[in-house]
């Protein structure tokens, strides 16, 4: 057993020194298998919630009702959940009630895809009822079981095969794509918040145009919050090299200056959060900016260093003629005179002062224009030269502010 296996053995061995049974599954096994990074390292077991939690010393309840225990262990959190079958699944979506039951492959049967379906005991032995091995060799794409059924049951499955897609560079079944040409309509069942998790997984994988090209194959852009676009419009967002883009908020500047719609009342449809809404706002503006008038001192000033370098790999992205070198690019920004405010040599109270007047609007309009002349080196950042320059167009000062 190799890491990050190893410390949790130590919850499967509990488990079992109990009389429980209990097995690492899901995506852990996979990426295990795969020999990808593994994330979360989620644990299986026939015991119940109860009985987890009175074996654990520091158990968080999340999901109770779900059976899902966390266990704290070594600093380290993991779920264990109790065997269960999904009991009935009301409107497409996840099931309300789920039943507990004993047998491992009853559980690994509710699962999503045949790859995401494996357990793995405490020895290292694979248990595979479902041929997840095989598809990941042959690197396909399966549900468990027909998969109209289990897209009626939760419809949130096609946008994970897609994301699953995007993330292993897999291809996906044709029983399975067909089924998703089929029933995309099921996703309106689906909250939001729940599909841009699995577009924005998709968007940061590692093959995003190809699950992208699906979407467009099987029309399931028609059902995505603001992106029933028609098939042409749609196939052009999957020319670009997405792969190319760092952070989530690249991507949905990217997405946005693509389509050229709205931001407001696009992102809020895909129920993004304020903090996420601001920066894509400020890295539109400031793409739009370098496309149409190349990298300026205060477009790199407002939008700061990591900023700076996400709209330059847009630009990288859309071939810009505009796109610097990353190095030449961080040391422009680093020889800009100051890079906020907060670096400018004088404060509010030192311009009180020199013009013997009270604060008010016209002190943050002046600083503002102080701010700009600083950057663009018309004044230099010294307390002795911005006095000197208030001082010398102090009667004009009056007037305007
Ligand atoms: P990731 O690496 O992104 O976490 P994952 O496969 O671990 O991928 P999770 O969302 O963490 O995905 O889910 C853990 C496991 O739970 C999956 O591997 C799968 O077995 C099961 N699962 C998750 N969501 C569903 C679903 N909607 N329907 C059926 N099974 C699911
Ligand atoms: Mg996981």
């Amino acid at each position: 057993m190799k890491e990050p296996f190893i410390h949790p053995l130590f919850i499967i061995h509990t488990l079992q020194q109990a009389g429980h049974e209990a097995y690492f599954v899901g995506g852990a096994v996979r990426d295990m298998i795969l020999q990808r990074k593994v994330g979360d390292v989620d644990i299986a077991t026939s015991a119940r919630p109860d009985d987890v939690m009175s074996l654990f010393p520091k158990t968080i309840h999340v999901g109770i009702e779900h059976g899902t225990v966390v266990v704290l262990h070594e600093g380290e959190q993991y779920e264990v959940t109790t065997f269960r079958s999904e009991g009935e699944y009301a409107d497409f979506r996840r099931p309300t009630s789920v039943q507990f039951i004993s047998s491992l492959v009853e559980d690994l049967k509710r699962r999503d895809f045949t790859i995401n379906a494996m357990a793995m005991n405490e020895k290292g032995e694979i248990i595979d009822p479902f041929n997840g091995r095989e598809d990941l060799r042959n690197q396909l794409i399966r549900t468990v079981g027909n998969p109209e059924e289990r897209f009626h049951e939760d419809a949130l499955r096609m946008m994970r095969a897609v994301r699953f897609v995007s993330q292993l560079a897999f291809s996906i079944s044709d029983k399975t794509k067909r089924a998703i040409s089929e029933h995309g309509n099921l996703l309106k069942h689906v909250s939001v918040e729940r599909i841009t998790i699995e577009f924005e997984k998709l968007l940061l994988g590692k093959r995003p145009s190809l699950a992208l090209a699906l979407i467009a194959d099987t029309k399931l852009y028609e059902h995505l919050p603001g992106l029933d676009i028609g098939e042409e419009a749609f196939r052009r967002l999957c020319k670009y090299d997405w792969m190319m883009l760092e952070d989530i908020s690249e991507c949905w500047t990217l997405l946005l200056y693509l389509l050229g719609v709205d931001l407001d009342p696009f992102l809020r449809k895909w129920k993004l959060a304020n903090r996420q809404i601001k920066s894509v706002k400020l890295q539109l503006g400031g793409l739009e900016d370098v496309l149409k008038n190349g990298w300026s001192k205060e477009t790199m000033y407002k939008l700061g260093e990591e900023s700076s370098l996400r709209v330059n790999r847009i630009l990288q992205l859309v071939r810009s003629t505009n796109y610097l070198h990353t190095t030449l690019l961080v040391s422009r920004y680093r020889e800009l005179p100051i890079h906020s405010m907060k670096e400018l040599a004088i404060t509010g109270q030192d311009v009180m002062t020199w013009l013997n007047r009270k604060g008010g609007p016209w002190l943050s309009a002046l600083l503002q224009t102080i701010e700009m002349k600083v950057l663009n080196g018309e004044i230099k950042n010294s307390k002795a030269s911005i006095k000197e320059w208030i001082q010398s167009c102090k009667q004009i000062l009056e007037e305007r502010y």
